[in-house]
């Protein structure tokens, strides 16, 4: 069958002589025990950032001091502590107990207590780990949880201690990876000890990685998938030194992203695109003078649509510091993968394919010069060692031939157990056969895609698609074109989604208006996006609305949530 890319080694996980990620940190220990595992820039209290850095054995000994503490096998443990080395400690130290971790984030993140909510109700963790710093706060927040406050414990006060770790076996459940909750109410997908090495193994070979010389460089949150691969679980199956900085740090300055890609040789570093986009936009000229990046390993860019103009804009900004183009590696995943399902390796510029707009939106792709052709980049082939990705038609189940496009299905080490606590959920996305086979069990990913000539492109989410008139309609397409229709407009924050209507399912945009700008015409701006959307992609929107800035709905990783800004549309009362 052409769409079905088939393994070309099955996983090498097996149960015997199995190294869990806390395993191997004793094995470093022991063997590297003075060499640096992690480092922490901390801008917290000094503007030019203070380092901090911990050897493989002090890790270690700080992730048996919490293990020590745990006496809570097979159960729940939430990590609520900000972004520093202790969040390892708590994390790894919850493995080595034989608990299930579930990696979260302090209630005073701005902007997240009701994901913070309804993660800790779903999954009414016993024990809820955090560092003295933050403890008061967590202890306020969980006291009132109706399943029985858990107890709160202060990993960075914890006395050493020996434990005897508990053995692992590569089909337990390490942690729960809960989703971004783009589409709805975050979901925790149980990942196994054996998912979680299998698909740092998997990356760290696509990426090529050197053990004791290569090293990961990250300001992602530790509680989304991607942080976690890049800043703990890559570091740990590679034996590399990892650096780490603090979400709000980046956010703040993003040239201290590019400074600590320039100031460790053989970074390898992850971020979705727009934080590619916006370290172009915000690194003063006096720092890029100073920026060494031609010696930067890996660039991969994941976790939400791709735009090649953001990379083209990134590569014009920092070429004259050495960046080089090949190491650009657009990459697939999901939570429900563990992360990585599909990567561009290094060693080859991104490959992008410009496609009939018309063609596309009937499923088909058919390469086209035209001016209003969709820009696509590959993100590569499915992982080796053992993942496959198929392009099905969701209704027949039949894979698709190439340059058809349709759901992206996946198999294989890294795919994870199901969601904590929802067996219809995990039946329906993680039991799926293809038309006329039953063995192979498949995950739905839920996404859109095709392959060409041998490359993977994403397209979009099926629950996101417009369809209307019988024309499928990219949301992010459309967002791209509201976006640069009017100066008012602020950037990357545009959603467009599909309405119920008399007339069928119609479209709806909703543009966040420029901070600066109140003196904008909302009229004028909701017709230049409707003359905008009606000329490139023969569309007449239903509804446009100029609202206040950060009024959109967003992820805690940054994401748009369309399904929650229709919501939110739709319960507006309206003339
Ligand atoms: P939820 O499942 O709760 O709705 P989510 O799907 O955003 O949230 P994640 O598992 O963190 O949660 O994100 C995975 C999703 O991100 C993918 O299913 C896909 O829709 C999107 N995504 C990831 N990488 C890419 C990419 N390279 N191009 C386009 N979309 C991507
Ligand atoms: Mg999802």
């Amino acid at each position: 069958i052409s769409s079905v890319e088939s393994p070309d080694r099955e996983s090498d996980v097996s149960a015997v002589g199995f190294r869990s990620l806390a395993d191997l940190l004793a094995d470093w220990a022991e063997q590297y025990g003075d060499q640096v595992a992690v480092s922490h820039v901390d801008y917290r209290d000094r503007p030019s950032g203070l380092r901090r850095s911990w050897t493989w054995r002090q890790l270690d000994e700080r992730a048996s001091a919490v293990a020590a503490r745990l006496d809570v096998r097979g159960r729940p443990v939430a990590v609520l502590a900000s972004q520093t080395p202790h969040y390892l400690a708590a994390f790894l130290g919850v493995l080595r107990a034989g608990a299930i971790a579930v990696p979260l984030f302090p209630p005073s993140l701005p902007g997240h207590g009701d994901r913070l909510a309804a993660v800790l109700a779903d999954c009414q963790p016993a024990v809820v780990l955090t560092t003295e710093a933050d403890r008061d706060e967590v202890a306020a927040y969980t006291a009132e949880s109706p399943w029985g406050p858990p107890e709160v414990i202060a990993v960075d006060t914890l006395e050493p201690a020996a434990v005897e770790p508990v053995r692992s076996d590569p089909d337990d459940v390490a942690y729960l990876q809960y989703t971004s909750g783009s589409t709805g109410t975050p979901r925790g997908v149980m990942i196994t000890h054996g998912n979680v090495v299998i698909n740092a193994s998997q990356s760290n070979q696509a990426y090529g990685v050197l053990p004791g010389k290569s090293v990961t460089v990250g300001w992602l949150p530790l509680f989304h998938d991607l942080g976690l691969m890049l800043s703990i679980a890559c570091p740990l199956v590679g034996r590399m030194r990892t650096v780490l900085l603090d979400p709000i740090a980046f956010i703040e300055r993003p040239e201290r992203w590019m400074r600590a890609l320039s100031d460790n040789p053989g970074a390898i570093t992850a971020a979705p695109s727009f934080a590619y986009a916006y370290a172009a936009a915000r690194t003063p000229e006096d720092d890029r003078a100073l920026l060494r990046l031609d010696t930067v390993a890996v660039l991969i860019d994941g976790s939400e649509p791709i735009r090649p103009s953001t990379m083209r804009r990134f590569y014009e900004t920092f070429e004259p510091c050495g960046l080089r183009r090949d190491i650009y590696s657009p990459s697939y995943g999901l939570a429900e993968a563990t992360v990585a399902v599909a990567t561009s390796r290094p060693g080859r510029a991104a490959v992008d394919v410009r496609v009939d707009r018309a063609e596309l939106g009937a499923g088909r792709v058919v390469p086209s010069d035209a001016e209003d052709a969709i820009p696509m980049v590959s993100c590569g082939q499915a992982m080796d060692q053992g993942t496959a990705v198929a392009i099905v038609d969701p209704v027949t189940r039949e894979p698709m031939p190439d340059g058809r496009v349709g759901e992206i299905w996946a198999r294989g080490p890294n795919i994870g157990l199901g969601y904590w606590g929802r067996p219809e959920d995990t039946a329906t996305t993680f039991e799926n056969l293809l038309a006329g086979e039953s063995d192979e069990k498949w995950l739905r990913t839920g996404d859109l895609g095709v392959r060409y000539d041998g490359e993977l492109y994403i397209t979009g989410r099926i629950k996101d698609l417009i369809v209307v008139d019988g024309r499928n309609h990219y949301p992010q397409d459309i967002e791209h074109t509201a976006e640069y229709a009017h100066q008012a407009i602020r950037r990357r924050n545009v959603v467009a989604f599909a309405v119920d209507t008399d007339d069928g399912e119609r479209a709806v945009v909703l543009a966040e208006r420029a901070r600066g700008r109140e003196d904008a015409d909302a009229g004028a701006v909701a017709d230049a996006i409707r003359a905008a959307v009606s000329a490139r992609h023969g569309l007449a929107l239903h509804d446009v609305e100029l609202v206040e800035p950060d009024s959109l709905q967003r992820t805690s990783s940054g994401k748009i949530t369309r399904s929650a800004c229709r919501a939110q549309y739709l319960a507006k009362p309206r003339r």
